[in-house]
């Protein structure tokens, strides 16, 4: 019998976290008060797809909300970039938690940050965001997914002053990975939902405005084959490396069951690459960055038939516009909505039409919304965006990573990342908004631009390297910050994160020491000394910053390995001399120095 691929402690937790939602703890204390209850809420379900709740409108099912509109994912149409576009926060390091950076020039992440929190369930006010639960889900995928919805119930009843109160339930999505029922899942949230509306009529008066919302759509694709990409492309004399030294290195990000996924190498053999993928019969749709604004995109059709397109993006008056060429057999399948774009004066004089534009014609297409998605996948959907984007046949999957070990402990279900409609269609759905067919990067428009997601908060002492330019950026993160405007516009910062602000030690006299020694030397190589009250920082207190030069981390031996300890200390005179009087570890963290010397977190 092989070991599980995690720790003894992590199985215990594990079984003890599955008992505890079999039996249902959920435990709640005096009932709010009907002027603190929220008026809204925003349930993320993970991937429903547009074609189950139109179904389950016909058997009656979401009678209370008007008709749902499509949300179409990103591409791949997967949930970390969608959940963080739909949301509008500032992307993820990678397109999975596994995930090749190009800083480091290697596949960072591990088989358990799988299933680790990141910033668009951090933000929620429920997420159900332990490492138990997201494995609890794979595993007894039912109990957990119903258990999500009575507990959002009960959890929107027990909150106090919020005006929207959000939850993120990773059920649905895990229950169709693993062949569960997706109906009778949407019988019971309808069940459910209704009763969470007449409840709270019954306590308040009002009418609570609940917005469902859900980031791909799942393709019950149950019997595909996993595809040999490794294998094929082995054959062409590639090979699959976690970092890229040669021109026949490749590295995926793939992480989990996908239909869509990342593929990096050297910038001479993208093409081939590129080309090479496109002809597997498991692959649909390559399409590959050239620049900034123009994209290729290849589909075989059939062994030598090669159709071939272009998708380029251009910018006007501050928005973005891109045009669809197809060179040879219409790739995208898009020809006759350009001609209708045309006709209806949507295109300007170059062949570009905004997003909008895009949506309006093209929601309901084969490759949905295709040319924004390509190259929102292509630039801006992860901070480590790939060359190569594939696409794969419904009847195919490829799967690395903790989330296809624990799909094959159960049969596999369907699965989602493909850039087409089987893969990529959510829903937006609302009962007091009408809502209108949109992409993931723009839906958060039509519900007020979702502003009130929680603070990010901050569990335990950390600090990151980060560019400067995401604090600007980001627009949740921008907001509270004081003194930002003293820092670079771009290049590595250094950012400290506190549970609580170090407000007795950020006075006059108050510093932070931060020593830098490499990890096999017992040697400091840098010691900063930092006073506190100079640093930008949130207006919570929580997060500070400086350049990373200022604490010495700009200039390391790339690949390298260092020890950084950061102390808090308060200086106060003694006879005429300052003297530190008081001192607190905050935290000693490992790190390694990426190709340029800074020791970047993604
Ligand atoms: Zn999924």
């Amino acid at each position: 019998m092989t070991r599980a691929p995690w720790g003894s402690k992590l199985e215990a937790g594990l079984v003890g976290y599955l008992l505890g939602m079999l039996a249902g703890c959920a435990s709640f204390q005096r009932p709010v008060p009907a002027e603190a209850l929220p008026r809204r809420v925003v349930l993320a379900l993970d991937g429903i797809d547009y074609r189950d709740v139109m179904e389950a409108r016909q058997r009656g099912r979401f009678a209370a909300f008007h008709p749902p509109a499509r949300l179409v994912s990103t591409f791949p149409s997967i949930s970390d970039i969608a959940w963080h576009a739909i949301f509008g926060l500032y992307p993820p390091a990678g397109y999975q938690r596994v995930y090749y950076s190009a800083r480091h020039n290697a596949v960072l992440g591990d088989a358990l940050s799988a299933i680790s929190p990141i910033e668009y369930e951090e933000r929620m006010d429920y997420a159900f965001d332990t490492k138990f639960h997201h494995l609890g889900a794979y595993l007894i995928s039912w109990p957990v997914a119903r258990r999500e919805v009575n507990t959002d119930v009960d959890l929107v009843l027990g909150t106090r002053n919020r005006e929207t109160v959000y939850l993120y339930n990773v059920g649905p999505d895990a229950l169709q990975h693993t062949r569960g029922d997706v109906h009778r899942y949407l019988d019971h949230l309808d069940e459910r939902l209704t009763e969470l509306l007449t409840r709270y009529r019954e306590r308040t008066g009002r009418e609570l405005e609940v917005i469902v919302l859900s980031d791909h759509g799942h393709n019950r694709a149950r019997e595909a084959e996993f595809a040999p990409l490794v294998e094929a492309l082995a054959a062409h004399g590639f090979e699959s490396a976690r970092s890229i030294a040669r021109a026949n290195q490749v590295a995926f990000s793939v992480d989990g069951v996908t239909t869509g996924f990342g593929v990096f190498c050297a910038p001479d053999s993208v093409a081939r690459v590129a080309s090479l993928l496109a002809g597997m019969p498991a692959v649909d749709v390559v399409t590959q960055r050239v620049n900034d604004s123009l994209f290729t995109v290849m589909r075989h059709d059939g062994p030598g038939e090669l159709r071939l397109g272009a998708v380029r993006r251009r910018r006007v008056a501050g928005e973005d516009r891109y045009r669809y060429t197809s060179e040879r057999g219409d790739p995208l399948e898009l020809d006759s909505a350009v001609l209708r774009m045309r006709a209806a004066g949507v295109l300007d004089a170059d062949g570009y039409a905004t997003t909008s534009s895009w949506v309006q014609f093209t929601a309901g297409a084969p490759y949905p919304v295709a040319p924004p998605r390509i190259v929102h996948g292509h630039l801006s959907a992860t901070r480590n965006p790939a060359p190569i984007l594939v696409s794969i046949h419904d009847t195919f999957r490829v799967g690395l990573g903790l989330v296809s070990v624990a799909n094959r402990l159960r049969p596999l279900g369907g699965t989602h990342g493909a850039l087409g409609v089987t893969n990529a269609v959510g829903i937006a759905m609302s009962n007091r908004v009408v809502p209108h067919d949109d992409v993931a990067m723009r839906v958060r428009d039509q519900f007020g631009g979702f502003d009130d997601l929680l603070d990010l908060r901050v569990h335990q002492p950390a600090l990151a390297v980060v560019d400067a330019g995401m604090l600007r950026l980001d627009r949740l993160h921008r907001r509270p910050w004081v003194g930002v405007p003293t820092l670079p516009d771009s290049g590595p910062v250094a950012l400290l994160s506190v549970p609580r602000s170090p407000e007795q030690w950020s006075g006059a006299g108050g510093r932070l020491r931060v020593e830098v020694r490499p990890l096999d030397r017992d040697t400091t190589l840098y010691t900063a000394l930092l006073p506190l009250a100079a640093a930008p920082h949130s207006i919570d207190g929580t997060q500070w910053v400086w350049p990373a030069a200022e604490l010495g981390l700009a200039t390391l031996t790339p690949g390298h390995e260092y020890r950084i300890a950061v102390v808090l200390e308060r200086l106060r005179l003694r006879g005429d001399r300052p003297t530190v009087d008081r001192s607190k570890p905050l935290l000693v963290t490992n790190v390694r120095a990426a190709l340029d010397g800074v020791p970047w977190s993604y």
